[in-house]
This record gives structure tokens, C-alpha cells and sequence, in this order.
């Protein structure tokens, strides 16, 4: 039984935990850098504990000092939110062998999903459906080349140890090849230091759709549907829905069986995310595991109706899942849009300040709110800009999006500049309303969008 958990992470989604774990009548414990003492995630808790200095490698990524902490106050489980330590596996197993609680997957899972190319071996052989590719060891440029003229370009050459579209490149021709694979492997070994890379066949127009997966440690495994994260910038999503509009017949149900054989494969526990890339012609293809709850899930609670870190809990606890795959149903529509201190006119660059106003529309079952700050507050360069997730649900997604468009116009921020206007142009745009979308969808509309790209 979990009576005290310590949420290993800072603003919307440790306030999103904490509320679940009062719900259930769950102990809390925070965590917090110098920069969060007067955080809301602070406030919220029952207890708190200082980690350190603002930066992140000197307070929410201090894994032992967090378990110390944890054991010190006799804290049952320990839930790592998304981002942080939430896929390191090492953290994961220091908990366990102390005697804690990790509230995730057990460390080989998140070990097997590290890797891209390893994952991409592992799903082969469960027989999940793989992009086209090279996924081998062999590094050579010849080998690497040779795999790429023989799949026909474009083709995408992508970091092993990748993530955030990092050490990512699009190679368009033969000639372009090695130039391509240089600047991948630089990027990849500054960011990861690891340069070790994957090529795939480059899909031009295809959607990306994950799945929901939920495992626990009996053996028992579920799919809550799918969300359509397809509008994205730079590989980084901006609007995501649930469920993706205009599915193939039968692809959902596909999708939900392919992602919880890729579970099962690694022996999955817990809230994981199977990513596919859905081609116009209703193919679809494994990309990666995520091995934590992700940012987008609300939309999957808005149309399940389910409290995924219920869910989590409950596994973590060791108790099977709370519901079968036939009692989950799915209902309405729902659109989450991620609210950030950026400039859209400005390459989108973090925009810090001091949240002079901060005014929410007004919250019900149909609009949602998870946000981590406060009036007053102030955004810092330390840690990622996102203010605040606005999550709406409605009957049909034309009615859920016109609640989303005046939700967005109900938001009001003042002190730091944000993208608020520019989801509004997003969300009220032709190809929009008509679900046309493909992870190109905001370098192709960028003139509808009036952006600079
Ligand atoms: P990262 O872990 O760096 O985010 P992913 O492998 O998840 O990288 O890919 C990020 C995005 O890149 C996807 O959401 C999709 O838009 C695009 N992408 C990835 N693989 C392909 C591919 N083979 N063809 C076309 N687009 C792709």
C-alpha cells in the first residue's frame, strides 16, 4: 500500500500527481530547487524538501539525494512525473533495491526502450510493424550509405540515444548523403555523447498516433485508445486530440493490439506510450516506447473518463489494472493545447518574465486546466517555458475545437509574451477544422498561420 509518495519533479505535473494522490487520501512530499521555494506544486504538498540550486542537474536530477530524502521520511513510492528522471533507468533500480517504490516500469523496460536501434530490433522480432530501415551496429558510412540508396531516398537519419528531434536529419538525395550523416552524428554526440545512428525510410506526409498502454504485474495489459500529436514544430507537439480523426476502419484496433504485443515484448508495467507514424494509405509504423506518463495524457482521460495516475498508482501497488479492455469505452472528443512563455514571432524563442496576470478561463468537466504556476509567478530560464495545458472536451470534434478556440480567447497572460494568439490561428484554420494533418501540417500552413519558417 503506497500511504506517503514523494513526486520526483516541479509545476503542472506534480501538481497533476498531487491531486490524484489527495484524492485517494495519499501523503505527498514535493520537491524543489531554490528557484521553485514558492512554487505551487510547493504549496500544494503536505511536506516539501529543498534539493538545491535552481538548475536542474543540481536539484530535480539528483537522484540519490531525492531517495535519501524519500527514505528519511519514509516515503512508500516515489512517481517521477515525465522528463527528468522519469526514463532513467538507474534511478529506477536505486529505488527498488532501497526499497522504494518507483512508480513506472521496472528498470529493463525503460533500459530496452533507451536505445532506439535496440528497440527497433526488439519490435522487429515481436513482429510490430517497423518503418523501413537500418538498424544495425555496423557504423560504417559505407554500410549506413549503402542501406540508404537501397530503401531510395528521402530517407531520415536519426540518433540512437535521440530525443526532441535531436541529431535528426532528412537526406532528399543520394549526393546530400554524407554532409547529412556528419552534421547528425555531431549533433547527436554534443547532445547525447553517443553518435551512434539509425536510418529509416523518410514518410513525407504521415501522421504521428500513439497508443495508450497500460500493463500491470499480473500479466493483464489494456489500450486506452489513441491520440493524434501530428501538429508539431521541430518534432515538438503544440496541439494533440484524442481520438485521431478520419481512422481506417479497424486501424485503431490494429494500432491497440500492435502496441501491447511492443509491451509485452519488454515485459511492460505501467503507463507507456507506443508511438506510430500512420501513412495516408492506413499503414502504420512503430517509432518509439515513451516508458512514463506523458504530457498529453489528459486528452485520454477526457475521452476514457479514466485518472490515469489512479491507474498508475494502483499498479505501482501491485493490484490489477482497474478495468478490462471491454469495459473501456470510448466517448466525445478531446484537444489539449500547450500554453508556453515563447514568441511565436520571434523563432519562438522562451520568453521569461514576471506572470503579472495569470487568467484561466473558467474550469468545468468540459475545460481543464493543469498548470504548475501562480499569479505573481515568475517563468525562468532554468526549466522548460510551458505555463499551462489547456485540455477541453466536447460530444463531436467540431464542437470540442469551438470550445478550445474560446477557451484559448479566455486565457488571458500578461508579463511574458505567449503563444496563445498563434494556437488561435491553429485551432481556427481551414486545414485544421478539416483534421487534415500530417507532422508537416505547421511548415504547410505556414502562410494560413502567418509564420516565418
Ligand atoms: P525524438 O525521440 O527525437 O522525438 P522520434 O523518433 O520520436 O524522435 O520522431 C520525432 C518526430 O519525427 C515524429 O513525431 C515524426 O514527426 C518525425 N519522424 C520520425 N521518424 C520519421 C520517419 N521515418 N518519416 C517521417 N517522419 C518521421
Amino acid at each position: 500500500m503506497i500511504s506517503k509518495l514523494l513526486i520526483a519533479n516541479r509545476g503542472e505535473i506534480a501538481c497533476r500527481v498531487i491531486e490524484t494522490a489527495k484524492k485517494l487520501g495519499i501523503q505527498t512530499v514535493a520537491v524543489y530547487s531554490e528557484a521553485d521555494a514558492n512554487a505551487r506544486h510547493v504549496a500544494m504538498a503536505d511536506e516539501a524538501v529543498l534539493l538545491g540550486p535552481a538548475p536542474s542537474k543540481d536539484s530535480y536530477l539528483k537522484g540519490d539525494k531525492i531517495l535519501a530524502k524519500a527514505k528519511a521520511l519514509n516515503v512508500d513510492a516515489i512517481h517521477p512525473g515525465y522528463g527528468f528522471l522519469s526514463e532513467n533507468a538507474e534511478f529506477a533500480k536505486a529505488c527498488q533495491q532501497q526499497g522504494v517504490i518507483f512508480v513506472g516500469p521496472p528498470a529493463s523496460a525503460i533500459e530496452a526502450m533507451g536505445s532506439k536501434s535496440a528497440a527497433k530490433r526488439i519490435m522487429q522480432e515481436a513482429g510490430v510493424p517497423l518503418v523501413p530501415g537500418y538498424h544495425g551496429d555496423d557504423q560504417d558510412e559505407a554500410t549506413l550509405k549503402a542501406s540508404a540508396d537501397e530503401m531510395g531516398y528521402p530517407v531520415l537519419l536519426k540518433a540512437a540515444a535521440g530525443g526532441g528531434g535531436k541529431g535528426m536529419r532528412q537526406v532528399w538525395s543520394e549526393k546530400a548523403f554524407t554532409q547529412a550523416l556528419n552534421a547528425a552524428k555531431r549533433e547527436s554526440m554534443a547532445s547525447f555523447g553517443d553518435d551512434h545512428m539509425l536510418v529509416e525510410k523518410y514518410l513525407t506526409r504521415p501522421r504521428h498516433v500513439e497508443i495508450q498502454v497500460f500493463c500491470d504485474s499480473l500479466g493483464n495489459g489494456v489500450y486506452l485508445f489513441e491520440r493524434d500529436c501530428s501538429v508539431q514544430r521541430r518534432h515538438q507537439k503544440i496541439i494533440e486530440e484524442a481520438p485521431a480523426p478520419n481512422m481506417p476502419e479497424g486501424t485503431r484496433e490494429k494500432m491497440g493490439e500492435a502496441a501491447l504485443k511492443a509491451a509485452k515484448a519488454i515485459n511492460y508495467e505501467g503507463a507507456g506510450t507506443v508511438e506510430f507514424l500512420l501513412d495516408e494509405d492506413g499503414s502504420f509504423y512503430f517509432m518509439e516506447m515513451n516508458t512514463r506518463l506523458q504530457v498529453e495524457h489528459p486528452v485520454t482521460e477526457m475521452i476514457t473518463g479514466e485518472d490515469l495516475v489512479e491507474w498508475q498508482l494502483a499498479v505501482a501497488e501491485g493490484k490489477p489494472l482497474p478495468k478490462q479492455q471491454n469495459e473501456l469505452k470510448l466517448k466525445g472528443h478531446a484537444f489539449e493545447a500547450r500554453i508556453y512563455a515563447e514568441d511565436p514571432d520571434n523563432d519562438f524563442l522562451p520568453s521569461t518574465g514576471n506572470l503579472a496576470l495569470l487568467s484561466p478561463p473558467p474550469t468545468s468537466n468540459l475545460v481543464r486546466v493543469d498548470t504548475g504556476v501562480l499569479q505573481g509567478d515568475d517563468v525562468t530560464v532554468y526549466y522548460d517555458p510551458m505555463i499551462a495545458k489547456l485540455v477541453v472536451w466536447g460530444e463531436h470534434r467540431d464542437s470540442a475545437l469551438q470550445r478550445l478556440y474560446r477557451a484559448l480567447g479566455d486565457y488571458h497572460i500578461s508579463g511574458v509574451t505567449t503563444n496563445i494568439n498563434f494556437l488561435k490561428k491553429v485551432a481556427n484554420c481551414e486545414p485544421f477544422k478539416r483534421a487534415q494533418l500530417t507532422t508537416t501540417f505547421i511548415e504547410q500552413n505556414s502562410q494560413v498561420l502567418n509564420m516565418n519558417v
